[in-house]
């Protein structure tokens, strides 16, 4: 049993689709955020499941790790091989399998993103509808349980997907859910592995639910003078029963930041985002009633738009906002806080937030998917300067302890990775034990992306 025996056999199964380039390795052992670089030992490409068993097989064999890797847009170090061994990158699985469109679903193979199979669909007035601002592949969007701007309306990967095929630590591939919308048969499966950040097997197909494309859509944009105005017209909206499909707050700095970024000519000043689908008439419904609310908390420079190219160009500048925040320190990285509080307590985890950070020295931009109670700051530091690092974390570390102080999560979106490790036990208390007992049930060598998620993996 070694690891040399184990890459030997990998690379006679897989020839030139086994890898242990410099680049390659480099590729897979960096991360969109702060983490240091991770190289794994080597990186594969399987075309199909059989493929991704006999991987896994081998590698059982030998007691080498491995770690999934879709798109690598995850923001807390979730795809890096904390303990070397194989990067399985799913790139080259990435078909439509077969879209059924009587009953609204589709299985596709993990490494297809979701703008390739939005890009598929596109004929069928079909759409797939989470949407993680980044291109990520829907078997890492699964893996981190992801969601984004329109979870208000249509929810995360937790509700979105019916069913999975799932190579376990074994070798062993498994089905879980069926087609069915609903099922009552035995233990959730696939809500296990939905979330699972690659730690308990690795996908190799998903069944997705499908939405009919909206007749009608409508946008728009509107300023604040405060930011408590703000959250209270999200608050008020959902709280009067409004179906928007997005609700999306910037702060100030974010609204500075899409201005030189993307050539907007926004007020500095906090903002709502907003979006409406259903019929004409509804959706004309829903913007008037949004509108008084609006007016109601003093917002202003408020105008929907209905025309693809307005919305596409606010998603746009929406979906860059990341990228638009780095361009307000230029060479920065990012540390990517993402607190997740019930909706009545928003107002004060965002204004208690918005404090913390002006008093410190890091520039943090606030945004976020307020509709679920969801934000983020983008905590802007040097590169090497372990002094602002440590700043940075030191603001996360307090947003977290307000989330859960608040009745909340340390992470409503972007997962655990390494960096909310430290956390899980707080939140979960003794069920963080038992997450690690059905770890150690699936995984008993601990090789599906060991290091991450349970305790003492
Ligand atoms: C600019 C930007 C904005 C973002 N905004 C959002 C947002 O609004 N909402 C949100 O939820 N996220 C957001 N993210 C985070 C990110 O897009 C998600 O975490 C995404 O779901 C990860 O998908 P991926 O394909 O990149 O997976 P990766 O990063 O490659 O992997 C993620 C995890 O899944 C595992 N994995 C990957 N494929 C498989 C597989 N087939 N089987 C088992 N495990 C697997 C990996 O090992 C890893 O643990 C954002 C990221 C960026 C860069």
């Amino acid at each position: 049993m070694s690891k040399p025996d184990a890459l030997t056999a990998l690379g006679e199964m897989l020839g030139d689709r086994f890898s242990r380039s410099k680049s390659d390795l480099d590729l897979h052992g960096r991360n969109e955020t702060y983490f240091p670089l991770l190289p794994p030992d080597a990186v594969v490409y399987p075309e199909t499941t059989e493929e991704v068993a006999k991987i896994v097989r081998i590698c059982a064999a030998h007691g080498v790790p491995l770690t999934g890797w879709g798109r690598g847009t995850s923001l807390e170090g979730h795809a890096l091989a904390l303990k070397g061994g194989i990067s399985v990158d799913f790139s080259r699985m990435n078909r439509v399998l077969k879209v059924h469109p009587e009953d609204m679903d589709v299985v596709v193979q993990p490494g297809l993103t979701r703008e390739e199979l939005n890009r598929e669909l596109r004929a069928t007035g079909l759409f797939f509808p989470v949407d993680p601002g980044a291109n990520a592949s829907l078997g890492g969007m699964a893996s981190t349980r992801a969601s984004g701007t329109t979870a208000v309306r249509y929810g995360t990967m937790r509700e979105n997907v019916l069913g999975l095929e799932v190579v376990l630590a074994d070798g062993r591939v498994i089905r879980t859910g069926t087609r069915a919308r609903k099922s009552a048969a035995g233990y959730d499966l696939t809500g296990l592995f939905v979330g699972a950040e690659g730690t308990l097997g690795l996908i190799t197909e998903l069944t997705l639910k499908l939405h009919g494309q909206p007749e009608a859509i409508s946008a728009a944009v509107c300023a604040f003078d405060e930011i408590g105005p703000a959250v209270d017209t999200v608050i008020q909206t959902i709280q009067l029963g409004i179906p928007m499909a997005r609700i999306e707050f910037v702060d100030a700095a974010t609204a500075a930041a899409f201005n030189s970024y993307a050539g907007a000519e926004m007020p500095e000043k906090p903002h709502l985002m907003i979006e409406f689908h259903g019929s004409a008439s509804a959706v004309a419904e829903q913007a008037e009633s949004f509108g008084q609310i609006v007016a109601d908390n003093g917002g202003d420079g408020f105008s929907w738009s209905s025309r693809p190219e307005d919305r596409t160009a606010l998603w746009t500048m929406r979906h860059n906002a990341y990228y638009a925040c780095l361009g307000l320190r230029p060479g920065a990285t990012a540390l990517v806080t993402d607190m997740c509080v019930p909706i009545s307590r928003l107002a004060e985890a965002v204004e208690e937030t918005r404090a913390d950070i002006a008093r410190s020295s890091i520039p943090g931009p606030i945004l976020g998917h307020v509709g679920d109670g969801n934000f983020h700051a983008i905590l802007l530091v040097e590169p090497g300067n372990e002094a602002e690092l440590a700043e940075a974390k030191a603001l996360s570390h307090r947003m977290v302890e307000r989330a859960l102080r608040l009745g909340g999560t340390v992470t409503g979106e972007h997962g655990i990775g390494m960096g909310k490790l430290g956390y899980m036990e707080e939140e979960h208390g003794q069920a963080w034990d038992v997450m690690g007992e059905i770890k150690r049930a699936l995984d008993p060598s601990a090789l599906m992306n060991p290091g991450k998620m349970v305790p003492g993996n």
